[in-house]
């Protein structure tokens, strides 16, 4: 049986908390992981060259956990440099 994403169990106030957290921190170390970063997104606009609905990491506040507390980080990211 395949297993789908872990699910946690994180208040509203938890997970803006860890999204402040993570602000902080990605700005501190410039950490890149959003689409504008990466060699997938297409260069006409913010589409993703892969197909993912890319809007949460193209477009939208630097976060690392969406409202469900799940991580909106891509594992096809590939760093554009
Ligand atoms: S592969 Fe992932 S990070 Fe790269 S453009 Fe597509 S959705 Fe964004």
């Amino acid at each position: 049986m395949k297993k789908g994403p872990t699910q946690r169990n994180l208040g509203a106030d938890e997970i803006a908390a860890a999204n402040e957290r993570f602000r902080e921190e990605a700005e501190r170390y410039g950490l890149a992981y959003r689409c504008q970063q990466c060699v997938h997104l297409r260069p006409e606009g913010v589409r993703c060259a892969l197909g993912y609905p890319n809007e949460m990491l193209a477009l939208g506040e630097v976060r690392a956990l969406d409202g469900k507390g799940m991580f909106v980080f891509c594992k096809d990211f590939e760093l554009d440099d």
